[in-house]
């Protein structure tokens, strides 16, 4: 994952605190060193960086400071919030409406995964019970058509298109009124992404715009662009009325840093992420639990509505309560683990599990696997009470597994992350009157 390089960078920068017994500005000063080295490095845009120092200094201030505050737990919460207000233009989306149509055109670069990405939205959409139209208003690129075509065919998509028209707005115009004249309620525009000059590729986005008068205007990014990101998205911002941006190939080696933070900067929130070639490989994005996940922390509420989409048996109310009561066990997390495993590669989800930030299926699924083989090696009142655990027990369930003490340790450590991440989720649903619903 692109991102996770910087997600351990951000996290050992934080984690260093607990080696300080007196925590002062020359600790918060070394650790935003490292912070800012870490973002630079990811190709975070340089001004955002030093806006996020400053703020940083500015909301932990050592002078002001009420006694007995932890202070640790102040500079945690500074760092999330301006990492997410970095990555939040506090402007919402564009939410389709049903039963009408809502005319989304999606623009960006050719190569950045625009027709790739409308076809993962078409599904996403169609999945959620929508009628979806796909038009391609790309004419320049041969094969534009083709590629279209074969995708939505593949994922039982009608699409729109046309191997003789050579205007673009004419194919998009008409492509448009066809599906709204059938009834269908999200009917997305692909546009080329290429031109002979740059303002020829403007030109014909306006005019394109012009023709289907788009409720949204998706820009589809690569994260792969660097520095480079800033300008690219404002180039488009200004031309046409982005609404919203897609990043994609968040599943390869780029640094990611610098799409994910010029989104923001040119006030169109990004909706969903790209993380690999297959149509099911595209996430929501949700700052909040985006920068948990970045900074080790997991994302426990997306896990669970996944596994809910997937139709995976949560034990529902049982596990609920016996999480709510406290009494989440090491029997309840291999259950999970089981669920989660049945799903297969589908289970991009399993990054979604504290401890599991920057593994591939293969990677998280071996480790899965590692601590099913080591949990039959406990006994039943192990598994149902983790505080029996002892120094003696874990030597015994080691040699039981064929593995060291440090990976059941390791285990023991995961389960306890899980446990809190949980059971502070329980905590803030309850206060929000939600009951088993986990968002
Ligand atoms: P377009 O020119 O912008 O329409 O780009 P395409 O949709 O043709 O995508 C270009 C290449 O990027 C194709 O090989 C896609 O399979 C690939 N691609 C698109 N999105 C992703 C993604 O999220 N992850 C990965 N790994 N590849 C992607």
């Amino acid at each position: 994952m692109v991102l996770a390089d910087l997600g351990s960078k951000l996290s050992v920068a934080l984690r260093k605190m607990a080696n300080h017994t007196v925590i002062d500005q020359e600790v918060l000063d070394a650790m935003l060193a490292d912070i800012c080295k870490a973002l630079l490095q990811a190709d975070v845009n340089v001004a955002q960086v030093k806006q996020l120092r400053t703020n940083v200094r500015t909301a932990v201030n050592f002078d002001n400071l009420a006694s007995g505050i932890n202070k640790r737990k102040l500079i945690e919460s500074a760092i999330m919030t301006e990492l997410c207000s970095m990555l939040d233009p506090g402007v919402k989306p564009y939410e389709p409406k049903k039963k009408r149509p809502n005319v989304i055109m999606f623009v960006g670069l050719q190569g950045a995964g625009k027709t790739t990405t409308c076809t993962k939205y078409a599904h996403l959409y169609k999945r959620k019970g929508w009628k979806v139209g796909l038009v391609c208003a790309d004419t320049f690129r041969a094969g534009a058509f083709d590629q279209l075509k074969q995708n939505a065919t593949k994922a039982k998509i009608p699409f729109y298109g046309s191997y003789t028209e050579t205007d673009p707005s004419v194919i998009a115009g008409d492509g448009v009124a066809k599906f709204k004249d059938e009834g269908y309620e999200i009917i997305i525009v692909d546009t080329s992404g290429r031109h002979r000059q740059e303002g020829a590729l403007f030109e014909e986005m306006e005019q394109i715009a012009a023709a289907t008068e788009p409720d949204d205007v998706v820009f589809v990014m690569d994260s792969s662009i660097g520095q480079a990101a800033h300008d690219q998205a404002r180039a488009f911002k200004e031309k046409v009325k982005v609404g919203s941006c897609i990043i994609t190939k968040l599943d390869g080696h780029a640094k990611g840093g610098g799409a994910l933070s010029a989104v923001a900067a040119t006030q169109a929130p990004i909706i969903h992420i790209g993380t690999g070639e297959h149509i099911d490989d595209f996430e929501d994005f949700e700052v909040k639990a985006f920068v948990s996940r970045l900074l080790g922390k997991g994302n426990i509420a997306g896990l669970m509505e996944r596994m809910k989409e997937a139709d995976v048996d949560l034990e529902g109310a049982e596990m609920m309560k016996r999480l709510a009561s406290g009494q989440w066990t090491l029997r309840d997390m291999r259950e999970q683990f089981q669920a989660v495993m049945k799903m297969g590669p589908l289970s991009n989800i399993m990054n979604s599990f504290p401890g599991m930030q920057g593994l591939d299926f293969r990677e998280s699924s071996q480790r899965i696997k590692r601590w099913m083989t080591i949990m039959d090696s406990m006994t039943d009142a192990e598994l149902d009470d983790p505080k029996l655990m002892s120094a003696e027990r874990v030597l015994r369930i080691a040699r039981g597994s064929g593995y060291y003490p440090s990976e059941v340790i390791e285990l023991l450590e995961q389960f306890k992350m899980m446990q809190s991440t949980m059971q502070k989720t329980m905590k803030k649903n309850k206060k929000l009157g939600k009951q088993t619903d986990m968002r």
